[in-house]
């Protein structure tokens, strides 16, 4: 069985008092143990967190990363080994925000994703359509082209090392979810099309949802077949919400 993962992007927010509030609020919840719980805050605070949290369960990621492993002349940006030696152990990769706000390719996505792993972090490999696409029938189209970019430059095994989130750009930060049923055909669509080219690493991976999960919605959503969890955006800036959704996984 695959382990169900609750992760919070915190996005661009905070200051370092309302991180430390959420950090005392996220210390007072009663967690699965049967559930990774991850958040991800943005670069500065993330010694903060990371100090914060230690002694608990919840593990730190970080919200993207260089293309360039290691050290060097790349002006205002952070690599995986960097954010290994504060205390991160994953990160997000490809956020629909980086690729349609900030202009991350599809070659520097796959790029970051190499970079992650060879840093020894686990990358959030996060894929989804937009509205247009959704309505233009591209969805599954768009979602495969995202995942085959990195099967293709680096095979599927390196799945085996990664997790999936499906956000679909129209559901993000708008209080629009996809439905269970929705959420759960593309979920099925990602395995099956990871299952083709090694249906263990199709059946280890997992999947999280993310686009407007809350405390309501959690527990429907979790409950497909296919949905390990979630990736959770404006609720897990409060840590009531956020354990209750990491307790719904
Ligand atoms: P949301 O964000 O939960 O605020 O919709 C999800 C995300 O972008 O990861």
């Amino acid at each position: 069985m695959r382990r169900p993962m609750v992760a919070g992007n915190w996005k661009m927010h905070g200051t370092r008092a309302s991180v430390a509030e959420l950090i005392g609020g996220l210390n007072q919840q009663a967690l699965p143990a049967e559930v990774d719980v991850a958040v991800f805050p943005v670069s500065v605070h993330l010694g903060q967190v990371v100090e914060g949290l230690s002694g608990g369960v919840v593990s730190v990621g970080a919200q993207d990363c260089a293309v360039e492993p290691g050290q060097g002349a790349l002006t205002g940006e952070v690599s995986g080994e960097q954010l290994r030696d504060v205390g991160c152990k994953l990160v997000l990769i490809g956020h629909s925000e980086r690729r349609l706000i900030l202009g991350d390719s599809e070659e520097q996505v796959v790029r970051k994703f190499v970079a992650a792993q060879v840093a020894g972090l686990v990358p959030v490999l996060c894929v989804g359509e937009t509205l247009e696409q959704r309505e233009a029938g591209e969805t599954l189209a768009v979602v495969a082209r995202q995942l085959d970019s990195v099967i293709e430059a680096l095979g599927v095994a390196a799945l085996s090392d990664a997790v999936v989130a499906y956000e679909p750009v129209w559901a993000i930060g708008t209080g629009l979810t996809a439905t269970p049923g929705q959420a759960q055909d593309v979920h099925a669509a990602i395995r099956a099309r990871v299952a083709v080219k090694d249906a263990n690493v199709a059946g280890a991976l997992r999947i999280l949802y993310g686009g407007s999960v809350k405390a309501v919605n959690a527990a429907e959503l979790f409950g497909m077949p296919d949905i390990d969890g979630g990736l959770v955006g404006g609720a897990s800036l409060n840590a009531d919400e956020f354990g209750a959704i990491c307790r719904a996984a």
